[in-house]
């Protein structure tokens, strides 16, 4: 009898040194494929088991089990799996001149054995579970390793007595050592906490058929089935008087697998097949002693983690140079950017950029029939402030000039210098009013600005010159068209005596009475004329709504005035007259005018989305904004409470 309490604080068992010579090999090859190293671990049990168990340790934080090799080495990576790989422990017990040298080896070429026949099952009822089967037949055996290594003196025996073959060997185990090997390995992998299936197949390898079939319920049964049997073939293989065992595996294939007799020889003969393949595995290279050899892998360790050192240092290294890369680009392409797309001197847009935008900005309200307007603004006299003070004092007046002007306009508006020391002011949404209004606010700011050249007030003041249109559908030549207005309208105020604001409207009367209803019939505009938001607070929330730019055909479709083939007869109808869609649709007699007032509303200001404006930034209750929109819906727009029935705008 033995106390096995020994065992189970084991945390190393013996490795098949051949196994770990040639690990040794490998591993000290940079070269080395990860999966030369995992073919090499998956025929020791003892390296096998180690690995596992590190990937199913709550170290490495996996959450499923861990069943197989493969799986646990791509989980742990290779330079932990080399490292555990290397870590083997060995036995003098192995060599040759050592009496149990035979057991050791009969216990390795069994493992091997029932690993490949294991993997042979798999392959016939479950080949996603390979891995999984494989292990858990390689792991069978791990108790014969555990008393061999710990209870040589009281085993030894044991094993002598079952190669007689009277009795069976956990027959002999169970009456001298009172536990079997199969026991022992199950009790040691559960302190080692090995997958469940590993330690229900370690434990019920020998048992009888009765036994195996109470564990059908279980959901590792399959794994069992597999091992039982691959144990049958190990004792085949292994055995040499083995009818008994032949007869054994015949029985044991019939009940668990269903397999018939001839199945079963097949399976035998690829497991022989198989095996051979490993069979150099066991001649040992007796030159090389074990302690050598450990201590050879504990050198090559130290190596490896230099190796894995310097690598990872080496890549925080590009790393952090990639990064200091990237950053400067980042910041090159900033300077590069704002170069491309500003004034040097005054910081403020250049004339390319706001070329761009007004080609942009023309595009858009060439679509929607918006309103689009420019502000020129030129210094007035402004040679003759360089030639009085100097250069240097004119570039002080310009970018003071600039500051001026962007305190005056809005957020939304863009301000760019045209060249020298003219200025252009692209007004977002503009009227004609509005237009006015800015011009003159920005003339009477920059007389009132104190220009200073020492303690002396330099009087300087801007001319100014505005345009506006509502582009129509052929309106091809927008920008220029604009831009010459508007520098006429500046020539107009310079000749007039300068100092002074003038306008040029491009709208024609038709289209102005149109933009005109259009603005009244605005949301934001009705939340003015009711006072219950002042113009600033109006014009921010309008800030805050995405611009949408949708088809007025499309708003006609959602409004409910028109139906989609009404809409692409209009379409077709344009391509010949070039008119508008509101205009041809009223000639038609589709829809009213306010209708279109309505649709035309739409396009420029979605009234849900400014109602949702108002609320987000705190302007007015969202109990307050809802009947707000109500009011004004049911009050300004033909069918209002379809509208607010629809979901159409709202986002
Ligand atoms: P007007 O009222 O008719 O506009 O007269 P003006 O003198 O302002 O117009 P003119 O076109 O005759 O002169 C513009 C001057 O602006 C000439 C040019 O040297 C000067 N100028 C252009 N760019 C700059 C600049 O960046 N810095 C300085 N200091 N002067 C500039
Ligand atoms: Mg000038
Ligand atoms: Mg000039």
């Amino acid at each position: 009898m033995i106390d096995p309490t020994r065992i189970w604080s084991l945390t190393q068992l013996p490795s098949l040194p051949t196994v770990a010579q040639a690990l040794l090999k490998l591993t000290a090859n940079p070269e080395t494929e990860l999966r030369q190293i995992v073919q090499l671990v998956k025929a020791d049990p003892a390296i096998s088991a180690k690995v596992v168990k590190a990937a199913n340790s709550t170290f490495f934080g996996v959450r499923s089990e861990v069943k197989g090799i493969e799986r646990a080495v791509s989980l742990l990576g290779p330079s932990v799996s080399n490292s555990l790989a290397l870590s083997f422990g060995l036995t003098l017990a192995s060599a040759a001149n050592s009496p149990m040298a035979n057991h050791y080896r009969d216990c390795w070429k069994q493992s091997i054995i029932q690993a490949s026949a294991a993997a042979e099952i798999a392959h016939r009822i479950a080949p996603a579970s390979a891995d999984d089967f494989s292990l858990c037949g390689l792991l069978l055996e791990v108790g014969r390793l555990a008393l061999m290594s710990t209870f040589e003196t009281e085993y030894r025996p044991v094993l002598e007595t079952s190669q007689e073959g009277r009795l069976s060997l956990s027959q002999i185990e169970e009456e001298w050592l009172g536990i079997q090997h199969a026991e022992v390995g199950a009790r040691l992998m559960e302190h080692w906490k090995m997958p469940v299936a590993v330690i229900e197949a370690i434990r019920w390898h020998h048992a009888p058929y009765v036994l195996l079939e109470e564990q059908r319920q279980h959901e590792y049964f399959p794994a069992l089935a597999a091992t039982a049997v691959a144990s049958c073939a190990g004792d085949v293989l292994c055995t040499k008087s083995n009818e008994q065992a032949r007869e054994r595996l015949d029985r044991m294939a019939r009940t668990l697998l269903h397999w018939r007799t001839e199945e079963t020889a097949e399976f035998l003969h690829q497991t022989e097949l198989s095996w051979q393949q490993h069979a150099n595995l066991l001649e040992f290279d007796e030159t090389q002693a074990p302690a050598d050899l450990m201590m050879q892998a504990n050198e090559q360790l130290v190596r490896l983690t230099l190796r894995a050192h310097v690598a990872c240092t080496q890549a925080t290294l590009r790393q952090q140079l990639a990064e200091q890369e990237r950053r400067d680009l980042e910041f090159q392409n900033k300077q590069l950017q704002k170069q491309a797309l500003h004034d040097p001197l005054t910081k403020v847009y250049n004339r390319q950029f706001f070329d761009e935008m007004l080609d942009t900005e023309a595009k858009r309200c060439t679509r929607c029939a918006s309103p689009i307007g420019l502000i020129f603004a030129d210094v007035d006299h402004f040679k003759q402030i360089n030639d009085t003070y100097g250069h240097q004092f004119g570039d002080v007046v310009l970018q003071q000039i600039v500051k001026v002007f962007a305190d005056a306009i809005r957020n939304s508006d863009i301000l760019a210098r045209f060249g020298g020391e003219e200025f252009v002011i692209l007004v977002n949404q503009p009227t004609e009013r509005c237009l006015e209004r800015l011009a003159e606010k920005i003339r009477g700011r920059v007389e009132a600005e104190p220009f200073l050249f020492g303690d002396m007030r330099v009087p300087v003041t801007v001319s100014l010159g505005a345009a506006i249109s509502i582009p129509g559908r052929d309106d091809v030549d927008l920008p220029h068209r604009l831009i010459a207005a508007a520098d006429a309208s500046l020539y107009d105020a310079k000749r007039s005596g300068r100092n002074r604001c003038c306008i040029r409207s491009l709208v024609d009367e038709n289209e102005r009475a149109l933009s005109q209803l259009v603005l009244q019939h605005r949301f934001s505009r009705w939340l003015v004329s009711k006072r219950l938001l002042d113009i600033p607070s109006v014009s921010r929330a309008l800030l805050e709504c995405p611009h949408e730019n949708t088809r007025i055909g499309e708003l006609a479709i959602q409004s409910h005035y028109l139906d989609d083939d009404q809409v692409n007869h209009i379409i077709r109808l344009q391509n010949d007259t070039n008119e508008r869609f509101g205009t041809a649709a009223i000639r038609l007699g589709w829809i009213s005018e306010g209708q279109l007032v309505h649709l035309l509303s739409l396009q420029q200001e979605n009234p849900k989305q400014l109602a949702a404006a108002v609320v987000r930034l705190g302007m007015l209750s969202a109990p307050r904004t809802a009947e707000s929109l109500e009011d004004y819906l049911l009050s300004k727009i033909p069918d209002g409470h379809r509208y607010l029935e629809t979901e159409m705008v709202t986002s």
